[in-house]
């Protein structure tokens, strides 16, 4: 299935929408950060996207890569993926 696209939405202003609170794909038909423009059901709270907002704004990428982790993590439970499996191709 391709993402819809929302031209005029750059990554920047995605995110912006998604910490207000409208989940859209951008120009490109990138999902959120949560995926929640596809799945409702995984829509961060307000404090934690606000947080990952933050993390942008101040260039902190350790905190920007640990929330991308822990959503798409999330993401690949819910699909079923076997988790262990993604580890270790990650150590390995
Ligand atoms: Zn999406």
């Amino acid at each position: 299935m391709k993402n819809d696209v929302n031209p005029g939405v750059d990554p920047y202003d995605q995110i912006e929408l998604w910490v207000s609170g409208k989940s859209v794909h951008d120009s490109k038909g990138i999902c959120c950060p949560d995926y929640s423009c596809c799945y409702p059901e995984f829509k961060a709270d307000a404090d934690v996207r606000e947080r990952f907002m933050r993390a942008i704004n101040t260039a902190d990428f350790g905190t920007v890569n640990l929330m991308v982790e822990n959503f798409n993590i999330r993401k690949a439970i819910s699909e079923g993926v076997n988790l262990m499996y993604m580890f270790e191709r990650t150590i390995h």
